[in-house]
């Protein structure tokens, strides 16, 4: 069972005027300097407002108590502090909890795009698994996300806001109450440790605003999470891999899935363009890896496509000589995808050739699966599910929005 709060049981959000959350310290300087602060105490009046809105999560310029009051004024006249609004929240009897956001449309085309942003909380940590990009213009065979036709990068602004909406809706603000279905949140002090860019899109194609957003996440005078608690997930973009790792500092996942570059070519098409020797070559060079900084390499279990054991034992030996972490995920079927995921017998025949090798507890545990919140699925199981949601209403005469 799960539980999905209507949006209108939410606190509203005014998109109206633009908001500063979420900004970076340019944003916020351009701001400042619009609403009529002088040149010289913009610096000043910058960390004010970086300490209110990343430190403390304030979403009301009211309680910023050490900004003069016709500052205040100012710029609650011209913005909010608004957080990306919130479409449907659902809590999973796991605890899990997946948002779906809706965007402001950009270009003449009208329709508001969404995204899904998902917090998986365990008993020592609390992982958010953000988006960045609205749809992907790749087209794995296997993931949902790819069958997606619209498409858009997240403003870095969208990005930071996923973050704070999240902490704002799991109370992981100083002093903030625990929502009241607060059970099994992390015993951590702060419920949001770690940051995974799995969600939906390519990050490494929306390189300059994951980046932005990233380094407003790490800020140490901010939001605080560390670079290595914080991983970027890319299906293999090669050429972007050394530059994001050297401008970044973050941990690494890729999306190996296959062994064989003919399997490859097919599961990952990007595979066509940037081949496995020169995925696992980039991966080599990745700056900052060492055995306490591995590179976690994902593989999906496909029934009778990659899960044989001389494959396993293939994996093994292409990452022999990279500080290596091995995650396992059970393929998450959708409606229409050709693949199945594979046996739990053949999964676990799998994972003992890897654990033999030395990777620890390989297999990632499905988490959310009432709620849809599993990798893969994100966005269309909602807009179905909303769709679903919609009839039964018509059906049963209910009328409204
Ligand atoms: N585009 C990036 C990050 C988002 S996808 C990437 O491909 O790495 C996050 C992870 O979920 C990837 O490893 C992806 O291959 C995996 N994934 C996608 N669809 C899935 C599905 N249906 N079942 C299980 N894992 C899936
Ligand atoms: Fe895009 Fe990643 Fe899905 Fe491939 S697996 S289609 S890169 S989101």
């Amino acid at each position: 069972m799960s539980l999905a709060l209507d949006a209108q049981a939410l606190p509203a959000t005014t998109m109206a005027k633009p908001s500063l959350a979420g900004l970076g310290r340019d944003g916020l300087k351009a701001a400042l300097s619009a609403a009529g602060v002088p040149d010289k105490q913009l610096r000043m009046r910058v960390n004010q407002l970086w300490s209110w809105l990343y430190v403390r999560g304030v979403s009301d310029f009211a309680a910023m108590t050490d900004v003069a009051k016709e500052l205040r004024s100012a710029l609650a006249e011209r913005y909010s502090l608004a957080r990306p609004e919130i479409v449907t929240e659902q809590v999973s009897v796991d605890g899990t909890r997946k948002w779906l956001l809706r965007l402001p449309a950009q270009g003449r085309d009208g329709r508001p795009p969404e995204v899904e942003t998902v917090y998986i909380p365990e008993s020592d940590r609390g992982t958010l698994c953000i988006s960045s990009q609205v749809g992907c213009t790749l087209n794995c065979t296997f993931c949902h996300t790819g069958t997606q036709r619209l498409v858009r990068n997240l403003t870095a602004q969208e990005i930071v806001g996923q973050i704070m909406l999240a902490r704002d809706r799991i109370g992981d603000w100083p002093g903030a109450e625990a929502p009241g279905d607060g059970r099994l949140l992390p015993a951590s002090d702060r419920k949001i440790t770690n940051i995974v860019l799995m969600g939906m899109g390519e990050p490494l194609y929306n390189f300059d605003n994951v980046r932005a957003a990233m380094e407003v996440a790490a800020d140490g005078e901010g939001l605080s999470v560390s670079k290595r608690r914080i991983t970027l997930s890319t299906s293999g973009v090669v050429p972007e891999i050394a530059r994001w790792g050297a401008d970044t500092g973050t941990m690494l996942a890729i999306s190996l899935h296959a062994v064989r570059d003919e399997l490859r070519d097919v599961l990952v098409p990007i595979n066509r363009k940037y081949p496995i020797a020169e995925l696992l070559e980039a991966c080599r060079n990745y700056p900052g890896l060492s055995n306490a900084r591995r590179i976690t390499f994902e593989y999906v279990m496909l029934k009778g496509v990659n899960d044989s054991l001389a494959e396993a034992r293939e994996l093994v030996r292409l990452l022999a000589g990279i500080p290596a972490k091995i995650n396992l995920i059970p393929f998450n079927p959708w409606p229409g995808t050709q693949y199945e995921c594979s046996d739990w017998e053949q999964i676990e025949r799998f994972a003992d050739v890897v654990n033999r090798a030395g990777y620890a507890s390989p297999v990632r545990t499905p988490r959310g699966r009432d709620i849809y919140a599993a990798c893969g699925q994100l966005k269309s199981e909602s807009v179905k599910q909303r769709a679903s949601a919609a009839h039964q209403a018509v059906d049963a005469g209910v009328s409204g929005s």
